[in-house]
């Protein structure tokens, strides 16, 4: 396991600022994310300082990433998929399943655009339909199941899914990787290669249809879009989150969350959801993330 100072998860504008402001002051930071994952990867910004003509969010975090790695900063273009806490830190685990042990976590997992698979899936939100495969997997021990989505979620949720469900099947919004389907299908999971086009059942899930008119019995759909958010991640640790939304990570002024040791920043923290906010946060919390380390350290 790979030691570090300081996490930074998300390589959006947040995370990255966060990461240029703590790997300038030499500690041994590493960053996690999709660059081109960020909110930022389509816009076209007219309302940040220091741009006469608009600028292409892709441009940013192009030469963003570039400041990045000048400065130190290890980049690793993977989602992390757990947090655990330690005596003295963190432990957490990346969807290729490389592990780290740091001293601090700055969280700039900007927010999820939720993606809808059946039309008429709200009616089954509790009665088989579920959003979160940490929260709800207990509940399907020994019964079947499918996850439908794209995305370190999905997969990792899958191959966890396999600890409890009796059958796990899986559906992939966006193609897999050879390596993720090889993984996957190791593990047991079943991969449908029709999708999935109406949720069986009157009251509540009972199968799914697919769109060679074959039925899959099941108990559970799971929708899993994307990498894992705050209230997969951050609920677990004590992290408190707004009580309205359940994504929105409450901060102080010096970007620190509830819990020692974990700051937050960017989108993350709730509105305004500006580039010109996630890079001011980022600054603030890669400053207080590297203090905290310094005092841990006696430095
Ligand atoms: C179409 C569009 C147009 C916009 N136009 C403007 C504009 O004109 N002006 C303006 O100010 N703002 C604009 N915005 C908003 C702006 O893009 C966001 O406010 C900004 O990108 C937020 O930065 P962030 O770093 O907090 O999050 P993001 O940029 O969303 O970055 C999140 C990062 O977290 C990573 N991540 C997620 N989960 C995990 C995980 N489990 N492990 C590791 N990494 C993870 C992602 O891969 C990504 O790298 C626009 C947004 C959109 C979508």
């Amino acid at each position: 396991m790979q030691e570090i100072d300081i996490a930074v998860l998300g390589l959006g504008p947040a995370g990255i600022q966060a990461g240029i402001h703590a790997g300038r002051r030499k500690h041994k930071v590493v960053a996690f994310g999709k660059p081109f994952e960020s909110s930022l990867i389509n816009a076209e910004i007219d309302n940040y300082f220091g741009f006469k003509e608009k600028v292409k969010g892709e441009d940013l975090l192009e030469a963003g990433l570039y400041q990045l790695k000048k400065f130190g900063v290890e980049v690793i273009e993977e989602d992390i998929v757990k947090i655990e806490p330690l005596e003295d830190g963190f432990k957490l685990l990346t969807e290729k399943e490389k592990e780290f042990k740091t001293i601090a976590i700055v969280v700039a997992l900007g927010v999820k655009r939720k993606k809808k698979v059946f039309n008429d899936e709200e009616k089954f939100v509790g009665k088989g339909v579920s959003y979160c495969i940490d929260c709800d997997a207990w509940f399907y021990r020994g019964k079947k199941v499918v996850v439908i989505g794209e995305g370190s979620s999905a997969t990792y949720g899958a191959k966890f899914l396999t600890q409890f469900a009796e059958e796990v099947y899986f559906y992939p919004l966006k193609e897999l990787k050879k390596d993720e389907e090889e993984i996957l299908i190791a593990k047991g999971v079943k991969i449908l290669d029709s999708k999935p086009i109406k949720i069986l059942g009157e009251d509540e899930v009972k199968g799914i249809l697919l769109e060679n008119e074959t039925q899959v019995s099941l108990d559970g759909i799971f929708i899993e879009v994307g990498a894992k958010g705050s209230m997969e991640l951050l609920a677990p640790l004590g992290v408190e989150l707004d009580p309205e939304s359940f994504t929105y990570i409450k901060v102080d002024r010096e970007m620190k969350t509830s819990v020692e040791g974990i700051f937050a920043c960017g989108d993350i923290t709730g509105p305004p959801l500006q580039l010109a906010k996630a890079v001011g946060e980022g600054c603030v919390a890669g400053l207080s993330a590297s203090d905290y380390v310094k005092s841990k350290k006696g430095g």
